[in-house]
């Protein structure tokens, strides 16, 4: 059995790594160079890191991130604190934490964990821009340019095909599949920086949102320093878009009883900045093509959950195909992650979306199940139950 996976982002490489851990060959066709890095998503939850550590990149990835145990709310306005401790799930778990990662780094470990196994074919700069099923509906093929080759031309024939070309996916287009939902009118912006004061860092968990009058802050423990995710208001869009000074500021005003304003204009800072949307697809399946990750579902990226579940999706596939799957099998697996996709994900992004805080962090006798939830351990068994 033939598998083309198109796409190399952290769940094109999830599902890779799956298969050629138990030397089911595949092939991999990615648009860029795979030496390529950038940095997107930060966050594994412990369900996550319960399938990445069957890997043998597991003690890198470990070694390269910022374990985070502690999340808190902090309401700067009323001044008060809600803690919580992923230390709660230690008897779901052997990962009571969460792992702050660069998705670059994720990415490097897992192409060099598929470079090392042989089983998957590696094919960069090559650009998928068509697919046909065959007339018998027996298998699928690709059409590829090749970057770097004077615009060669290559098509692959497998049986099947796993399209995880992230949210702008040309390919998902083609399935004539409509990626619902909407745009949220203003984009993230994200200020990185080296370091924070102690008399902040002695204030903040490896987690924590922050409210006050001038609108919510994330931060995020990073092992290279901090990540503060800011939103910007409609009127504010254009400074915010222009330099660092905007989210600069923003965070002076936050902060302004434990740091000093001019602290915030000194540090060297990156700002980048990201669309957010609520869109997936109703189907996972057409014929002999499935869809994982972005390509058919983006959500509010708060708490990594839409990355995190994109890579549940993929191993539990992965898994499917392994078992010599037949029809029912997978399309079973299509019905259980469309189904997910709504009950699960959606709904849980859809109440983080007003920068609300997570529920396990309110007062309440409910916060155990949030936390499985928010730590996506209640969907565990999905991912690792192979048939009905
Ligand atoms: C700027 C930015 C910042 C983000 N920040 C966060 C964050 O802070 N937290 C968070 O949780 N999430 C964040 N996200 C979302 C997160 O990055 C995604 O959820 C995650 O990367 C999804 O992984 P994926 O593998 O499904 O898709 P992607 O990571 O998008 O990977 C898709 C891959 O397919 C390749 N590809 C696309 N089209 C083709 C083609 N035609 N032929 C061949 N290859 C193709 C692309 O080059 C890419 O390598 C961010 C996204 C962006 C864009």
């Amino acid at each position: 059995m033939r598998i083309l996976v198109v796409g190399s982002g952290p769940v094109g490489l999830m599902f890779c790594a799956k298969l050629s851990r138990e030397g089911h060959e595949c092939v991999l066709i990615e648009r860029h160079d795979f030496n390529q890095t950038f940095s997107r998503a930060s966050t594994l939850q412990p369900a996550t890191l319960e399938l990445l550590s069957e890997f043998a990149c597991w003690p890198e990835l470990l070694a390269q991130g910022e374990v985070v145990s502690d999340v808190m709310s902090w309401n700067l306005e009323r001044s008060t604190q809600q803690r919580s401790s992923y230390d709660a799930l230690s008897a779901q778990t052997q990962f009571p934490y969460r792992l702050h990662l660069h998705q670059a780094a994720l990415r490097a470990e897992l192409i060099a964990e598929l470079q090392a196994s042989r089983c998957c074919c590696l094919v960069d700069k090559a650009d998928a821009v068509a697919l046909q099923f065959d007339r018998c509906n027996k298998g699928v093929s690709v059409r590829v340019n090749r970057f770097g080759s004077s615009g060669l031309s290559q098509t692959f024939q497998g049986d099947y095909l796993i399209l995880c070309d992230g949210a702008r996916s040309v390919l998902r287009d083609q399935l004539g599949l409509r990626f619902e939902g909407y745009d949220l009118p203003t984009p993230v912006v994200r200020l990185s920086v080296p370091m924070i004061p102690d008399s902040l860092q002695g204030q903040l968990a490896g987690v924590s949102y922050v409210q006050s009058e001038g609108g919510s802050v994330s931060c995020l423990k990073m092992t290279d320093g901090w990540r503060f995710v800011l939103r910007p208001r409609l009127s504010e869009l254009r400074q915010a878009l222009a330099g660092t000074a905007w989210a600069r500021q923003r965070l002076a005003g936050v902060f302004r009883d434990c740091v000093p304003a001019q602290w915030w204009e000194s540090i060297p800072a990156m700002r980048d900045s990201y669309r957010v949307a609520q869109r997936c697809v109703k189907t996972r399946q057409v014929q002999r093509v499935f869809l994982l990750g972005d390509v058919a579902h983006v959500t509010n990226t708060r708490g990594g959950l839409n990355m995190n579940f994109g890579l549940m999706e993929a191993y539990a596939l992965a898994s499917c195909f392994l078992n010599h799957p037949d029809w029912q099998a997978l399309q079973h697996w299509n019905l259980t992650w469309s189904r997910l996709t709504q009950d699960a994900l959606m709904a849980r992004t859809q109440q983080l979306l007003a920068g609300r805080t997570p529920r396990f962090l309110r007062p309440s006798s409910e916060s155990f199940g949030a936390l499985m939830r928010a730590s996506l351990l209640d969907l565990l068994s999905y991912s690792k139950s192979l048939r009905r």
